[in-house]
């Protein structure tokens, strides 16, 4: 018998990108679809995307293709046209839309990945699909409660990425083993999430999330009165991280709303002397953070208060 959470939720949908199917074709997500020696699964060999939809809208859609289409050039990987994409992801998400219970889905919220594999051993073509599921609860607690943070290192210098393009830094591929061990890490020692460092003491990013931090600077206004300088930063683009879709957005809307903007590099120490830090990414959103290795950042009113505003424009983004 079906439970009323399954009935509400529906298994993941799968489409598969197929030239003889112009739409994309569906394929049983409870069965097996993928050969034993597809490369994805043998060697971890492919790139993705994971995007939010709401109500049934892709958001950011374009970024997304577009830092597809990057990771799948820095592999190598010759992938189908956006269109076929575009079709695909339509079809998951009104195939999903179709399934679950109308107003079961917290929010209107699902998750939509964009997912390709070298492809099978001594086949040319790569293996690419998009699948829709629902988002866990975890992210969506995490945004309003926030989260606990330890620094760990990631073992390399914030140059190696240009140093040593083979390590395939800026690409999102489907290697994150390494990113969900620091999740585990971290779980084990009692934290949420996780900033990585380089080797030369600068800050990354977070395993699944770019880092953002607040700072607030008081100063004169010329006119006796005072006004506060509000500046967004992020570590530097070329130091050996993935460029979020999340921040580039918001760094968009944030700079139209007057916020100063800035690209590291940054300390451990700009993060305990920010007024906020948060990570953000396409489906957690802004989580922010409330203590990084047990020292607490800000105090909770300036991190409501920022979250709430940054989450406002956020909403706005496409
Ligand atoms: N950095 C890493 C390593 C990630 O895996 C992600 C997202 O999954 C991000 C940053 C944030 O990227 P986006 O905002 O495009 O979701």
């Amino acid at each position: 018998m079906t439970s009323p959470a399954a009935a509400s939720s529906p298994a993941t949908v799968l489409v598969f990108l197929d030239p003889a199917f112009q739409d994309g074709r569906l394929a049983d997500a409870s069965k097996p679809q993928l050969m034993a020696t597809d490369q994805g699964a043998t060697r971890g060999d492919g790139v993705f995307e994971s995007l939010l939809a709401v109500g049934g809208q892709p958001r950011k859609l374009q970024a997304h293709l577009n830092r597809l289409a990057g990771s799948a050039r820095l592999l190598e990987l010759d992938i189908p046209a956006e269109e076929s994409w575009r079709r695909a992801i339509t079809t998951a998400i009104s195939e999903y839309r179709g399934q679950h219970v109308p107003g079961s889905v917290e929010n209107d919220e699902l998750v939509v990945k964009l997912l390709v594999t070298r492809g099978v051993e001594g086949s040319a073509a790569p293996t690419c699909w998009v699948q829709t599921s629902a988002p866990g609860p975890a992210g969506r607690r995490q945004r309003e409660t926030g989260v606990d943070v330890i620094l760990l290192d990631r073992g390399y210098d914030s140059e190696v990425g240009e140093r040593a393009p083979w390590l395939l830094l800026g690409a999102k591929t489907l290697s994150y083993a390494v990113n969900m061990a620091a999740l585990r890490y971290a779980r084990a020692q009692g934290a949420d999430d996780v900033i990585f460092t380089s080797a030369d003491g600068r800050v990354l990013e977070g395993p699944t999330s770019t880092v953002l931090l607040a700072h607030l600077e008081t100063t004169d206004d010329g006119a006796g009165g005072v006004r506060t300088i509000r500046r967004l930063i992020t570590p530097q683009l070329d130091s050996g991280i993935l460029p979020g879709t999340s921040q580039g957005a918001l760094f968009t809307a944030a700079k139209a709303a007057g916020w100063e903007l800035g690209y590291g590099p940054l300390e451990p120490r700009d993060l305990y002397d920010a007024d906020a830090v948060w990570l953000i990414s396409s489906i957690r959103l802004l989580a922010p953070v409330n203590h990084i290795d047990g020292k607490e950042i800000g105090t909770p009113e300036l991190r409501r208060q920022l979250t709430a505003e940054l989450n406002a424009l956020y909403a706005t983004i496409e």
